[in-house]
């Protein structure tokens, strides 16, 4: 067992926790981050619609009115920063009967309220105009300009990338196992390998935040509920051009379709009240497709190239928790169900308020390491392309077709931290494309083992107990012979 101090724990590296990260890397404190899985957003910040809303949905004056406004617009200013690309499309909400066109006005007023800027009611004619694949049945929208899409693990990647470069430790695979508490005050925590004393511990822990709290001695109760995507081909990235939402309903915002930033076409979510599994099912699917045809006639279920589900963490009082607790140096930032991706930057700043308010000594750092952007091959010139390939040839060797990802990739990905086919997947798109890593699934694991310097049977799919193939071609044979 290792032993240190930390000023600050951050129990979970989703795009939560890594937000936060990244803001208090910007003071002179020592910061820890402890994350049970493998590698950063791994829990819900990887699976979900990766959509930077416009504050239409929530009521004025909750945190998540403020928080998804104010963190809209930090995206924009994040994403230059850290070299994170955006897609502005702008979000549609439209009405499918005249019933709804009420609706639509009532959330014009809600955005207005939230500090929305540019929000238009539009007619069926100018709804037409703007999006032509939607079904002539419907009768008119709300244009929210500020909403845009963005791939959410690249902007958790590259958080948890800035972070740890200006001084942020991350331990991986070190689930929190129990917290300390002296005289109603927090004092250390500790993992499998690690003791470590602290005075300020946040509970970013998604899914978890409810079982990190009951270890500090405050409980309270996240609910599950899952929601099923579908990824179609990239040739109906261009079907529409805005995000396309419908009316809101009780319990989310809608089955949508949403154009992401990488260019495919993505459908859905669908919201199972207490699913806390992400699986996709035959009838998730239905649903998705019964009600998007209704909206874009054109789409069909057979150009679907991947799906996957997310569970969002329910908060039990309706709204973000976000702030101090009745544990001495224990806070919250949980209930991150949506729009908890948009909000992360300025809940992180929100918190880091608090914390500074609390007493956390908050000195701004003299040196600031920016971030390096990784090369994106497949956005290149030719001529650019060629001049990598001069320097290194393994810029020439594409190992993922569909998504045009190079050898070169691979290992600068490997040496930004990726330990995983999972982890390599998620910072180079490899295996992202429409054949779904058939091609390249092999030789990636090829160059983990090299540049890792592991046998093939240690590597895995998403960290311990997921090995791809754990026994080598001998150690299969024996088997088998054991069993004849
Ligand atoms: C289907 C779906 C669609 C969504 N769409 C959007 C959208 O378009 N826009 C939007 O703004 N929001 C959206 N959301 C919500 C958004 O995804 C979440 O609000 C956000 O990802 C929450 O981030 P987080 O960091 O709090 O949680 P997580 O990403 O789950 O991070 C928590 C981390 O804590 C770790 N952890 C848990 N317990 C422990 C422990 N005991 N010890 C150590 N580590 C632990 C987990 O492994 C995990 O990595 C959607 C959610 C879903 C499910």
């Amino acid at each position: 067992m290792q032993r240190f101090k930390s000023d600050v724990v951050i129990i979970g590296a989703g795009i939560v926790g890594c937000a936060l990260a990244y803001e208090l890397a910007h003071y002179n404190l020592k910061v820890t981050v402890l994350e049970k899985e493998a590698d950063v957003g791994w829990g819900v910040s990887k699976a979900n619609s990766g959509i930077i809303h416009a504050s239409v949905h929530a009521e004025p004056r909750t945190l998540k009115a403020k928080l998804c406004r104010e963190g809209n617009e930090l995206y924009k200013e994040l994403g230059s920063k850290l070299g994170i690309k955006l897609r502005n499309t702008g979000m549609l909400m439209v009405a499918q009967n005249e019933n709804q066109l009420a609706d639509l006005e009532e959330a014009r007023q809600r955005g207005k309220a939230n500090g929305e800027k540019g929000l238009k009611l539009l007619s069926r004619a100018e709804l037409l105009e703007k999006e032509p694949a939607l079904a002539r049945s419907v009768t008119g929208a709300l244009f929210a300009p500020s909403a845009a899409t963005v791939a959410p693990y690249e902007m958790t990647i590259a958080l948890f990338e800035s972070a740890r470069e200006n001084g942020v430790e991350f331990y991986f695979q070190e689930p929190l196992q129990r917290i300390g508490n002296k005289n109603g005050y927090i004092s250390f925590v500790k993992t499998r390998n690690y003791s470590i004393s602290t005075r300020w511990l946040i509970d970013a822990a998604g899914l978890g935040a409810g079982d990190v709290a009951h270890l500090a001695g405050c409980g309270f109760t996240i609910t599950p509920r899952a929601g099923e995507e579908y990824i179609l081909d990239k040739r109906w990235g261009n079907l529409v051009s805005h995000l396309i939402f419908p009316l809101p309903t009780r319990t989310s915002k809608g089955i949508l379709a949403i154009p992401t930033s990488d260019n495919n076409l993505m459908v859905g979510p669908t919201a199972v009240e207490g699913r806390d599994k992400n699986y996709t099912t035959p009838h998730g699917r239905a649903e998705v497709f019964g009600f998007i045809q209704k909206l874009l006639p054109g789409i069909t279920q057979q150009n679907v190239i991947a799906s996957f589900a997310g569970v969002r963490p329910i908060s039990p009082t309706g709204d973000f928790m976000i702030g101090p607790t009745d544990v001495g140096g224990f806070y919250l930032a949980a209930g991150m169900e949506s729009p908890g991706l948009t909000a992360a930057p300025a809940i992180a700043k929100y918190l880091t308020g608090i914390l500074a308010e609390d007493g956390l000594p908050l000195v701004p750092k003299v040196t600031w390491k920016p971030r390096e952007v990784p090369i994106n091959f497949r956005d290149l010139t030719p001529a650019e392309q060629g001049e990598l390939i001069r320097k290194d040839p393994a810029w020439g060797r594409i190992i993922c077709r569909c998504e045009e990802v190079t050898e070169a990739e691979v290992v600068e990905a490997i040496k930004r931290g990726a330990q995983t086919l999972d982890g390599i997947k998620f910072r180079t798109r490899l295996g992202m494309g429409r054949c779904q890593g058939g091609f390249c699934g092999p030789r990636v694991l090829g160059i983990l083992a090299r540049e890792l310097n592991l046998p093939l049977t240690k590597i895995t799919k998403r960290g311990r107990g997921s090995e791809i193939a754990p026994l080598s071609s001998k150690e299969l044979l024996l088997e088998r012979v054991n069993i004849d």
